[in-house]
């Protein structure tokens, strides 16, 4: 997935326009052309935001360089400096909340609107708010998975055995989160790194790392989801990461409608029949109350 890089390195670091003074009427104009449609919702980083977990643009991301699945396969160095970063974000990551935006789009699938959620986010949030169809196009933080034989572990339990191996990683709260729930360290030399129980090999995150692609079967789900939808909404992403662009271009292909809503400029602006460029937990919120789905929009905030 070399197409990650593009939002680390900053492209998009400067943009940040900021609401728009006219979203709530660009609101009424999205309300009309989703009326009577079916559509699905494409997500990212800019989603999470309002939980705590920062975008790409925020501080400090755009210094990082991601690991590559090369460089964590091989190098037991960089599983070290991988799982110390990632334990000491963990209990920061695992307790954030859904926010209003990620209500609005659960609220709007129970009202039938939205037939399924396709996210770049590794934080669950869309099914802890709700969301029954959400197909996870990076993988989720909160699963692990053996290299060697495909055992799969609950990250929790994970947790458990990093904290008992590690204790003097534990128990850091106000880290300074990256949008994959890493926390920059610079010690990790003496991490005790967890091996798989079954067979003793390689453990990973259940994420797509850097040089890695999307799985085929995860892929399809995505694809799936577009092609049963009336419209496509785009929402809190710049689209930089090419499994999400393809989904567009998928829409675009199939004429139907695409929606953008981002703060700061998207790689399909160009392509988009609505852009909304202001945050998406107010937008969605909007849009939930204007197409009737209520019940759980009302009791927000
Ligand atoms: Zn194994």
């Amino acid at each position: 997935m070399s197409e990650i890089s593009a939002e680390y390195d900053g492209v998009m670091g400067t943009i940040a326009l900021g609401s728009s003074p006219t979203w709530e009427h660009e609101v009424d104009a999205l309300a009309q052309l989703l009326e009577g449609r079916r559509f699905s919702v494409l997500t990212g980083a800019g989603v999470s935001t309002d939980s705590g977990i920062p975008d790409y643009r925020g501080q400090g991301a755009s210094r990082r360089t991601p690991m590559s699945i090369d460089q964590f396969r091989s190098d037991v160095v960089y599983r070290k400096r991988y799982w110390a970063g990632s334990h000491r974000g963990w209990f920061t990551f695992a307790s954030a909340l859904p926010n209003v935006g990620h209500r609005a789009i659960a609220a709007l699938e129970q009202s039938h609107f939205i037939n399924g959620v396709v996210t770049q986010n590794v934080d669950g949030l869309h099914r802890r708010a709700g969301s029954a169809h959400v197909v996870d196009l990076h993988g989720s933080l909160d699963r692990v998975v053996c290299l060697d034989c495909g055992q799969r572990y609950d990250r929790t339990a994970l947790a458990v055995r990093l904290s008992r191996d590690n204790p003097w990683l534990d128990n850091v709260r106000d880290v300074a989160l990256a949008p994959d729930g890493d926390v920059d360290v610079t010690e990790f030399d003496d991490v005790v790194i967890p091996e798989c129980e079954v067979c003793g090999g390689v453990l990973k995150p259940d994420v797509v790392f850097f040089g890695e692609v999307v799985p085929f079967r995860v892929y399809s789900a995505a694809t799936s989801i577009v092609r049963k939808s009336d419209a496509l909404v785009v929402a809190g992403s710049s689209l930089m990461v090419n499994s999400g662009f393809r989904l567009v271009d998928q829409a675009r292909r199939a004429r139907i409608p695409v929606v953008i809503i981002n703060r700061g400029m998207t790689k399909a602006d160009a392509v988009a029949d609505l852009r909304i460029d202001a945050g998406t937990s107010e937008v969605l919120n909007a849009l939930a109350l204007r197409l009737g789905a209520t019940d759980v929009a009302e009791d927000i905030e």
